[in-house]
């Protein structure tokens, strides 16, 4: 096919839910590509000599090489192909934000749509699965050396892949009932099904990896305490879990909820019902996730506030187009500055108008409030998804550094904490990150875990850790 030709193959469509009836269920929102599709979207891939995706992929993975073979009709060799680099390919071809990953590098998309990347790598997975077909590597011969890892996010998910598939004996202690970390009670299950992240841990587990729920360390075992219990080195992915507040008045009333606390709540089982109307405030990803939680468990009328524009919001493009779908209305420029209530309970949000001031390097603009542009928005509740620290529970009595955010101060090739014992990646590193991101880090850190328990040099030969 000449260069001309290949340009006019018009992207794939995907087949999704109709937005009447998603909001009744938790249900998967996105269908998979079925076989033929698959194929007509790879062979939209130009097999870039020097290609853009790889490098936009924070874990790297070999996309045309996947491509190449998927669209060969070598599926299983082009499942391998992927797995060879990544942990959690299930997960990441549906979470991940793919515009502003491989997606965005894609030279396709310069004029038009690029090639949907993650819809061929979820392709592969569902492929291997629907076929029973092996989706793991074999397990290792164990060494009976012990690592401690605490938190069972997608960080500390992959620190056990790595390790365990090198027969390192590894121990993953989870403050809360259910494993997981953000892909189980942050991201809803219409994104993410949770039989995705179940079969994650079935191959760990499979493979030696011992598993504690309901642990909380800090609280329940210090970390020298699990030293003390033979322990050799540990690795902390306990991410980012504390919502930060908004800072108004009145947030001590009721009906007044943090946005991650709130997710947690729900897809840990809780029945929630916000009321009718919901203001949820920001415009990331975890905004949005609430805010088409809401709709899920009941409210009919849900706001989004976000005080700069649209289109500097960062949740993904198709979020925001599912959340528009679905009947929830975007506020742009326009922040709360009180919450009004009756009987300790909120009743009113009092908003104000921004306009866009200074611009950063980064092109981010600051949004500054028009004065006497304040109005009012009825709500049942608000619940604020503009951020999110670190949780120190974890590091009670370790005498470990921190950087000015509050997040583990790592050497960046090696992640390595002030404790020449301690590692640590994902977002109690980075800060909130995508999953794509944890992997990577994680994977650098398992690496380096690997080398200090064999005596061997942590930096040699290796470049410092972008995620
Ligand atoms: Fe294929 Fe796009 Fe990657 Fe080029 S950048 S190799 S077209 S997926």
């Amino acid at each position: 096919m000449k260069a001309k030709e290949r340009m006019t193959i018009p992207r794939q469509p995907v087949v999704e839910m109709a937005p009447a009836e998603r909001i009744k269920s938790f249900d998967e929102v996105v269908s998979g590509f079925d076989y033929e599709t698959a194929v007509k979207e790879a062979n939209r891939c130009l097999q870039c000599k020097k290609p853009g995706c790889i490098q936009a992929c924070p874990i790297h993975n070999d996309i045309p090489r996947f491509i190449r073979l998927l669209r060969e009709g070598k599926i299983e060799e082009a499942y391998w192909a992927d797995r060879e680099t990544t942990s959690l390919p299930a997960v990441c071809s549906r979470v991940c934000p793919h515009e502003f990953q491989c997606e965005g590098s894609c030279v396709r998309g310069k004029k038009g749509e690029p090639v949907a990347i993650g819809m061929l790598e979820r392709f592969l997975v569902d492929w291997m699965v629907a076929n029973n077909k092996d989706i793991m590597t074999p397990c290792a011969v164990m060494k009976n050396r012990k690592v401690a890892i605490i938190g069972s996010g997608p960080a500390g998910m992959t620190t056990a892949y790595y390790l365990a598939h090198e027969g390192y004996s590894c121990t993953i202690f989870e403050s809360l009932p259910v494993l997981g970390g953000m892909l189980t009670v942050g991201i809803p299950a219409y994104r993410l099904p949770r039989d995705i992240v179940a079969a994650e841990f079935d191959a760990l587990k499979n493979c030696g990896v011992e598993i504690h729920t309901n642990v909380t360390i800090g609280r329940d075992k210090t970390i020298s305490e699990l030293k003390e219990e033979g322990f050799e080195a540990i690795f902390i992915g306990v991410g980012a879990h504390n919502s930060r507040k908004l800072g108004i008045e009145g947030e001590d009333l009721d009906g007044v909820m943090q946005g991650v606390d709130y997710l947690r709540r729900v897809n840990i089982g809780e029945d929630l019902n916000l009321g009718q109307n919901v203001v949820v405030v920001g415009g990331g990803n975890v905004a949005i996730d609430v805010a088409r939680t809401a709709l899920r468990t009941g409210s009919d009328k849900v706001f989004i506030l976000y005080r700069r524009s649209r289109k500097e919001m960062p949740a993904a493009a198709a979020e925001i187009h599912h959340l528009e779908e679905e009947g929830v209305r975007i506020e742009t420029l326009a922040t709360p500055v009180k919450i009004h209530g009756e009987d300790n309970r909120i009743s009113q949000v009092e908003c104000i108008r921004m306009k866009l001031g200074e611009c950063d390097a980064s092109g981010r603009c600051r949004p500054i409030p028009i004065d006497g542009s304040n109005f009012m928005i009825q709500a049942d509740a608000i619940i604020s998804a503009i951020s999110q620290n670190i949780d120190h529970k974890a590091d009670k009595g370790i005498d470990i550094k921190l950087t000015k955010w509050g997040t583990y101060d790592v050497d960046p090739v090696t992640l390595r904490t002030s404790v020449e014992w301690i590692f640590a990646a994902g977002d109690a590193v980075a800060g909130p990150q995508t999953v794509a991101k944890a992997v990577a880090g994680a994977k650098t850190a398992s690496e380096s875990i690997a080398r200090f328990l064999e005596g061997k040099d942590l930096r040699a030969g290796r470049e410092p850790e972008s995620c």
